[in-house]
């Protein structure tokens, strides 16, 4: 490393440490380190097709006809009305629907306020998951060996919980940030044999990538909700449909949990942008158009995830969702190499060194559109030659 690059990675070091357990925004990086020139960020985890779609209607339905300016200067509706609005399009209890600021704040107000004493948290994992745990609550981590490519193991699984007697537990699916995924049946079984569980919070934030057929139908347990009452489904918007910046993401949660979060706050927490785009979600010309580029995207991850993984000396593990988590086997380090990505690539790649349960050095890229993909391709297979 020359002196200007080290100077660089130095400080790209200190932008990462003070995003504490998440990466720079995109933002941030390019106001801190205009010096670097981010050609493709790999490293928020979204569907760019489906952001052009939503900007599609915003600009016919919103700026072309100057409806803009009421989304800007009136209150949106409030927490419940959009509920009932979702909860409609989801053929679910609009009772039983919160709308959040995005899905971390769904899992923030669900940690602060049903958790009890202990949880059990897969990892690696999206870290608020245990960083927002209150201090009376303690975290038990299941931990998802690379040996069996992070997934979850059923039986091993249920009898973990079964020893650690929890009132809670969490499971993304798939999971960030492997993409590990857990099908259908066996997340059925699991349900069922810790149905004794109060509070069983079932993440499907990328469940929009996941498919178990080749008809690529979408495998959510949403509509078993009525089955399992302390099933706490938890989805963001931000990533399948490519909107994090307007913050978009609701729980499907036991009615009267609805009701005890709406009466301590949470009444106009969607922004009118917000709005519009849970408006959009429950249209069937919006979804109708959602679902090609949803399609497109997952065909084109896959033929991403076949290509990476004939590259040497790097490891792909198995993923259903926008992304892969890549271990490094060339000896270098996740630091080395996440630097060399953006300053000499102008990749934006996460580095995974602040992961809880990651032994071994990984990175995790993001699929993109096609050419940035192969761009991708292409500077890894010259980095790892
Ligand atoms: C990104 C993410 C969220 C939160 O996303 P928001 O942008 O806050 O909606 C929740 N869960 C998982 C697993 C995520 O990766």
């Amino acid at each position: 490393m020359n002196a200007t690059s080290a100077a660089l990675f130095e400080k790209f070091s200190k932008l990462k440490t003070n995003a504490g357990n998440h990466s720079p925004s995109l933002t941030t990086l390019k106001v801190q380190m205009p010096e670097i020139e981010i050609k493709v960020d790999a490293c928020f985890l979204s569907n760019p097709y489906a952001t052009e779609l939503f900007l599609k209607y915003f600009k016919k339905e919103l700026l072309d006809t100057g409806e803009i300016n009421n989304v800007l200067e009136f209150y949106p509706s409030q927490n419940n009305e959009i509920a009932s609005l979702v909860g409609q399009h989801l053929k679910i209890d609009p009772s039983r629907i919160f709308i959040g600021n995005g899905a971390t704040e769904v899992v923030q107000a669900i940690i602060h306020n049903f958790v009890k004493d202990k949880i059990i948290v897969n990892i690696p994992t999206f870290s608020p998951y245990y960083s927002f745990a209150l201090p009376h609550t303690e975290v038990v981590y299941y931990e998802l060996k690379k040996e069996d490519n992070f997934t979850v193991n059923p039986d091993e699984y249920i009898a973990f919980v079964t020893k650690h007697k929890p009132d809670s537990i969490v499971l993304i699916n798939p999971n960030n940030p492997d993409g590990g995924y857990i099908p259908h049946k066996e997340l059925i079984r699991i349900v069922e044999e810790l149905s004794w569980v109060p509070t069983i919070i079932i993440d499907e934030s990328f469940i929009h990538f996941a498919f178990e057929n080749s008809s690529l139908a979408l495998p959510s347990i949403a509509s078993l909700i009525d089955q399992y009452p302390n099933l706490h489904i938890v989805k963001s918007m931000s990533k399948d449909f490519g909107i994090a910046g307007i913050r978009c993401g609701y729980a499907i949660l036991p009615a009267e949990k609805v009701s005890y979060l709406l009466d301590r706050g949470f009444l106009w927490n969607s922004s009118g942008l917000a709005e519009y785009f849970f408006r959009l979600y429950t249209r069937k010309d919006f979804i109708l158009e959602y679902e090609e580029v949803r399609k497109k995207y997952i065909t084109e991850s896959l033929f991403f995830v076949t290509e990476l993984n004939r590259i040497p000396k790097m490891r792909v593990y198995p993923t259903k969702a926008n992304f892969v988590l890549i271990e490094i086997l060339n000896g270098q380090t996740s630091d080395e190499i996440a630097t060399e990505l953006l300053l000499t690539y102008g990749i934006y790649a996460r580095n995974c060194s602040d992961k809880k349960g990651l032994y071994g050095q990984f990175i995790r890229v993001a699929t993109r559109y096609k050419d940035e993909n192969e761009y991708i391709i292409r500077s890894l297979r010259t980095i790892f030659r």
